[in-house]
């Protein structure tokens, strides 16, 4: 059989087939797609195989409406009873209603935009749909389902995520091709025994099955399989890197005075501030390195603890560096750091992409001759490029990548500087522990006082010009506000009824907000302008902000104290939180509008969720349960699937993951083993992509 032709030009074939081979050789792909894969991050056949679904469509029953579960996806099988003529909503917006009956009950299912679908829908007819039945239980509704070949019926659809140009199904049937050569040659690097004592199935099941699952059993244990190989070799890529970063000294530092900071400060510190700074500068105090993590919800006052580590290594003679995940934020931290510690005399400099390169190179300069204290910057530019002379403190705000990694990333004349990760998103401590080896925590469990909690409200669209007009009287007062969108122009691959931030802009300028200042900010935008308007919006004459999530981790205008957010079920709970938590900085109430039109009974109770508390903590713990922890771990760019993984049940992998970790090491420390051959790759590779 030949399923491989070569560079998609002369048919050859290949005999030797390896999982390292470009998937451009699989057959039905060629360099178009071997492209697009590319931006997915899938180069090799293997790549190919460990693109895990997103999630499933799930046919293995199909349900009468009476048996549906509710606020789940399910099919349903019905027969169309009657169609209604397009009816026109608005400029853009058809709208057909369907009845179908599966005999004992009748549903009213609604489409949009999608004449063609509904063309084909014949009366009479039986049909599976798939979607999530919504409605009372005697009136059961469905909203744009899927309908399905009959053909497919008992099995488990994979839906991939996607990228411009490649569909699920074309990605579904490339694996397909994948999996079918490579069947019989996938490698397993775990032996007998690690398996049956953790209970683990091969690896090639695994991987089959997490594409196309027979039933949700196998794909359970598919899974756990995949979970556990992730952790491991996570496990094992950090050993294997700690044990290149030992014996490297630590910057050791002496008890200083923080008297003068606190003074400085135009407002007193929480008893958790005060403890964390304790807590830090206490380890840094210490030979080896710190590897703490700074844990603490929106708006608890993590910049401030930041400043008086960043004064404290000051103190001692050696430098920090800052790094965020955005120019933006990096701006606002130099900005802010630099009024906090204006008192010290700390040389503190920002460098980002647009500043220019004759001044870069000259802050470059200064930084490895020690002439500046604090450098500000994103991590790209200060990971590639900078070099220190006496660094001794590096903390990275709102990244969830591996300190350890870091560590062994950055350039240093003088040993193993002290690390803080900054996060608000709370990590349960096992997964913290895989994914960054030995971590301390300290947590800002208390918001600075006098901080009133936002006031939330989960409204549909048809109180849209009522929220307009409540945000206006905020604008008349001098405050401001923002709306999120979820996506930037209209080009984007669009799911109908989502709203993009340069057509609403333009809208309300013209129409509702006539009058009012109102500016776009997105993440195609150049750094500069972003910059730009930024600034407008904190200091100048913009009053109101259409934005996407760009503005999610870390903007801080205290005058801003509404937002309204669009497509909110769009959102995870979370993300919601952190967008909620860019107003109600200042000393006023602060109000967060939700507007959602989806009548899904779990997205409506997940928004609910969020409007009815503001602990980030219990929010993220319960995204976490309904998404799975696959987010955590910072170098991946797969998608895990969005189904319920039961949380508890993670962990306990995640746990035997760490201790398989070490039963291997101890037997192979080097991995040096032909049989841990394999293994040994694969954690190599998990650390290049960390170390890039
Ligand atoms: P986050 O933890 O989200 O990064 P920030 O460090 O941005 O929070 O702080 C949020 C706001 O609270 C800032 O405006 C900051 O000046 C203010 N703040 C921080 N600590 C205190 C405190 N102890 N008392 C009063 N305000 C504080
Ligand atoms: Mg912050």
């Amino acid at each position: 059989m030949v399923n491989l032709y070569y560079g998609g030009k002369i048919p050859e074939v290949i005999y030797v087939v390896s999982e390292n081979q470009s998937v451009r050789y699989l057959k039905g792909v060629g360099e178009k797609r071997a492209a697009m894969y590319l931006k997915l991050g899938i180069e090799t056949v293997g790549d190919l195989l460990r693109y895990f679904p997103r999630d499933y469509i799930d046919l293995s029953k199909v349900y009468s409406l009476s048996e549906a579960p509710r606020g789940e996806k399910c099919a349903i099988r019905a027969e169309v009873t009657a169609k209604s003529a397009e009816m026109r909503i608005r400029k853009g917006l058809s709208v057909f209603k369907v009845t179908a009956t599966d005999g004992e009950r009748d549903m009213v299912i609604t489409y949009f935009n999608t004449k063609y679908t509904v063309q084909g829908l014949k009366i009479g007819e039986e049909y599976i749909f798939y979607g999530t039945v919504t409605g009372s239980f005697v009136a059961p509704e469905m909203s744009s389902p899927m309908v399905i070949k009959s053909e497919n019926i008992n099995k488990f659809i994979p839906i991939y995520g996607l990228t411009a140009g490649l569909t699920s199904k074309v990605i579904a049937a490339n694996v397909r091709t994948a999996v079918d050569i490579m069947s019989g040659n996938i490698k397993d690097y775990l032996d007998e025994k690690i398996k049956d004592g953790y209970s683990l199935c091969d690896l090639e099941k695994a991987i089959i099955n997490i594409h196309f699952p027979e039933n949700r059993e196998i794909l359970k244990e598919a899974k756990s399989r995949i979970v556990f190989d992730e952790a491991l070799q996570t496990c094992i890529g950090l050993a294997m890197m700690r044990k290149k970063n030992e014996g490297v000294a630590g910057v050791s530092m002496q008890k200083k005075d923080l008297d003068p900071f606190c003074k400085a400060l135009p407002f007193k510190l929480t008893s958790a501030q005060i403890r964390a700074v304790r807590e830090i500068t206490d380890d840094m105090c210490k030979s080896v390195p710190m590897n703490r993590l700074l844990q603490g919800d929106v708006g608890s006052g993590k910049t401030a603890v930041c400043a008086a580590a960043a004064y404290f290594a000051y103190l001692n003679g050696k430098q920090t560096a800052l790094m965020a995940p955005t120019e933006l934020l990096a701006r606002q931290h130099y900005d802010t750091l630099k009024k906090m510690l204006e008192f010290s005399g700390m040389r503190i400099e920002l460098i980002t992409g647009s500043v220019k390169t004759k001044e870069k190179r000259a802050a470059y300069e200064r930084a490895e001759n020690c002439e500046s204290d604090l450098v500000v910057g994103t991590h790209a530019l200060i990971e590639d490029k900078l070099r220190f002379g006496a660094l001794g403190l590096v903390v990275t705000d709102e990244m969830h990548r591996f300190g350890v990694a870091q560590r062994a990333k950055l350039d240093n004349k003088d040993g193993n500087p002290h690390m803080l990760v900054m996060s608000a998103t709370p990590i349960p401590r096992t997964l913290a522990y895989v994914s960054y080896g030995d971590l301390d925590i300290s947590e800002l469990n208390e918001l600075p006082g006098g901080r009133i909690p936002v006031k939330t409200y989960l409204v549909d669209g048809s109180k849209r010009k009522r929220a307009y007009g409540f945000i206006k009287r905020f604008l008349d007062e001098n405050r401001k506000g923002y709306i999120i969108c979820p996506l930037v122009e209209d080009d984007e691959e669009n799911e109908s009824g989502l709203f993009n931030v340069e057509e609403y802009a333009e809208n309300i300028k013209n129409e509702e907000f006539k009058g009012y200042g109102v500016g776009v900010l997105h993440g195609k935008m150049k750094p500069s302008e972003k910059e730009e308007v930024m600034r407008k919006f904190k200091y100048g004459d913009l009053d109101l902000l259409v934005a996407t999530t760009v503005i999610e981790v870390g903007i801080d205008v205290p005058e801003a104290n509404v937002i309204l957010i669009e497509n909110a079920e769009r959102f995870g709970m979370s993300q919601l939180h952190q967008l909620r938590g860019r107003v109600g900085r200042g000393k006023e109430q602060a109000y967060c509008i939700l507007v959602s039109d989806s009548k899904n009974d779990l997205t409506q109770e997940r928004l609910k969720t969020v409007a009815s508390t503001t602990d980030g903590f219990e929010l993220a713990k319960k995204d976490l349960e309904m998404r799975g922890p696959g987010d955590f771990f910072g170098y991946r760019q797969h998608g895990t699937s969005e189904e319920n993984y039961n949380i508890q049940q993670n962990s306990e992998i995640l746990r035997k993951a760490r201790e398989a970790a070490e039963i291997i090491l101890s037997d192979d420390p080097g991995l040096e083993k032909t049989e841990n051959e394999k293994l040994r790759e694969r954690a190599i590779k998990i650390c290049e992509f960390v170390l890039k």
